[in-house]
């Protein structure tokens, strides 16, 4: 019989080790909730009208079509049943491992705050990129009806909490539609008066970039009308808004961008995990107690030089390659790889039109020519010809037209309706 792999997940990681495990003689089984391997850089855009779903995301089937080693699996996992070497999936079957990978990414945190979730929903999956996206539309339609101008102005209120990458590429482009695209279309309201907030509770926005790059960042975003408040937590959120440490601030619509939670994985290995959730592996990224047991990518808690690997989908591939090389040897009989190190490739944030910033750590960039590199390395990025075409074709009609084309309201509400 095959050795058989089982791979939880077809994120960065999970699908990196399946392609990277092409031709090494076994029998590999993808299980994934989803029916599609998705680009979660870009899933902002597609939040703000930039992008439509199907540019960002694939169907896993149809990726792995000519791999006849690989069986895909539309299946939740529930549990991981070590003692007998099975995966439990929420139907209740079972699919049996020789070596299991586990690469189920994370989720938002609340901070004990779950139930701000409907409120303030958060940005992981096309589902909340297409409820984020109603909402903001929903929000410009409300402000045209609204009589009241203070329902009017709470219905041109955004706020996006948390000022990592998505938090500040989230408030940039909310700006540019409410300053630059649909000026013109409305007749009763200005969307020029939107006020956009993004709010962290941090001393700085981007705080994983050099202090300089995050005070540009802040800068470029004043310069298109974001209004940046550091240092104040949020303690509150509600149908009608936020409140700022102790100030009620009417905002109808909100995003939350300010931190993540490992999937469960380690309560179904019964593994330790760090303060996120995530499970602490060796550095051959498997269990201590079990080399047949990987974990990977956001579910992963790895450390090199005494630093913890940064949840970002490079660290998460390189992991996939590495887990590939060791479950080869293995199956050759070959000494294992070394341990497993990371190499960084640079922090990445866009802005808005002509302004990002990157940071490679030796040196930075920022301004238009950021924006352009930024561009061209998620191009570089995305899978198949046919969506770097789409994705380019997109940007360029957004560019020379001002216009972004992924602008309809179709979803029904997914967490709860709203006035
Ligand atoms: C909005 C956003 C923007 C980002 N921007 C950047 C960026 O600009 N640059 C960067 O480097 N990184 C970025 N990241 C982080 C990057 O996307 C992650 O680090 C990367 O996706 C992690 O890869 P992964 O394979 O661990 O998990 P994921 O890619 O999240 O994949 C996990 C997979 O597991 C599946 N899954 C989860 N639970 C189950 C279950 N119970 N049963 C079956 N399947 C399950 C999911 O459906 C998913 O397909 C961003 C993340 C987000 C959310």
């Amino acid at each position: 019989m095959k050795h058989r792999v089982v791979v939880v997940g077809a994120g960065f990681a999970g699908l990196q080790l399946v392609q990277d495990l092409d031709g090494a003689g076994c029998e590999i089984t993808l299980i994934d909730q989803r029916n599609h391997h998705l680009f979660q850089p870009l899933l902002y855009q597609v939040a703000t009208t930039l992008l439509a779903t199907s540019e960002i995301a694939w169907p896993i089937r149809r990726i792995l079509r000519r791999r006849r080693d690989v069986t895909t699996l539309l299946a939740t996992v529930t549990g991981i049943d070590r003692a007998a070497r099975e995966v439990v999936l929420g139907d209740g079957g079972r699919v049996p491992f020789d070596t299991l990978v586990v690469a189920t990414g994370a989720r938002h945190a609340y901070f004990g705050h779950d139930g701000w979730e409907a409120d303030a929903p958060g940005l992981k999956t096309l589902e909340d990129a297409t409820t984020i996206r109603r909402r903001l539309l929903l929000a410009f339609e409300r402000a045209e009806l609204a009589r009241d101008p203070a329902e009017r102005a709470a219905q041109l209120t955004f706020a996006v909490i948390g000022a990592g990458p998505t938090g500040v590429e989230l408030a940039g482009i909310i700006a540019e539609l409410a300053h630059r695209i649909l000026p013109g279309e409305f007749r009763r309201i200005d969307t020029r008066k939107a006020r956009i907030l993004l709010i962290e509770a941090g001393p700085r926005i981007l705080p994983a970039f050099i202090p300089s790059l995050s005070a540009y960042a802040a800068r470029a975003l004043e310069r298109r009308g974001v209004e940046v408040r550091t240092g104040v937590p949020v303690t509150d959120v509600g149908r009608e808004g936020i409140v700022l440490g102790e100030q009620p601030l009417p905002a109808r619509t909100v995003i939350w961008a300010a931190g993540v939670q490992a999937s469960p994985a380690a309560g179904w290995l019964g593994a330790k995990a760090d303060r996120a959730g995530r499970v602490i592996v060796g550095d051959q990224l498997a269990l201590p107690d079990d080399p047949q047991i990987f974990v990977l990518g956001d579910t992963a808690h790895v450390e090199n030089d005494g630093q913890p690997v940064p949840g970002v989908a490079p660290a998460a591939k390189q992991q996939g390659k590495h887990a590939a090389r060791q479950i080869r040897a293995r199956l050759q009989g070959k000494p294992p790889p070394g341990p497993f190190r990371y190499r960084h490739m640079g922090n990445l944030a866009t802005i808005g039109r002509n302004a990002a910033v990157i940071d490679f750590g030796r040196f930075q960039m920022k301004g238009r020519l950021a924006w352009w590199v930024w561009g061209l390395a998620h191009i570089y990025f995305l899978i198949g010809a046919r969506s770097r075409l789409m994705v380019s074709l997109s940007w360029l009609w957004s560019f020379l037209s001002g216009q972004n084309s992924a602008r309809l309201i179709t979803q029904k509400e997914t967490l709860r309706e709203r006035p």
